[in-house]
């Protein structure tokens, strides 16, 4: 659980990023690094980003993520039985 000393807001998940210039919580680091434009913060709604009901910021590209985190643990799988049907 995380605790912001300046706005007193509170969150919960270990991947949550509290930004100290906005004071604004996200869902991801993929999230709060999107809504960083050019070392300034700006609106995530313009971002396409959604505020769920406990006031954390969600990206689009934390879906984004998940699924390439996902492809990436697929394919060495994929990989091994691939080249294991060849040698054997
Ligand atoms: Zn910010
Ligand atoms: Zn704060």
């Amino acid at each position: 659980m995380g605790f912001c000393i300046r706005c007193k807001s509170t969150w919960t998940g270990l991947n949550r990023a509290h930004c100290v210039g906005c004071h604004r919580t996200f869902n991801s680091v993929g999230a709060f690094d999107k809504h960083r434009v050019g070392f300034k913060c700006s609106d995530p709604e313009t971002l396409g980003m959604k505020m769920d009901d406990k006031g954390i910021w969600a990206g689009r590209m934390s879906e984004e993520l998940k699924n390439s985190l996902r492809a990436i643990r697929n394919e060495p799988l994929r990989h091994l039985r691939g080249s294991q049907g060849k040698t054997l």
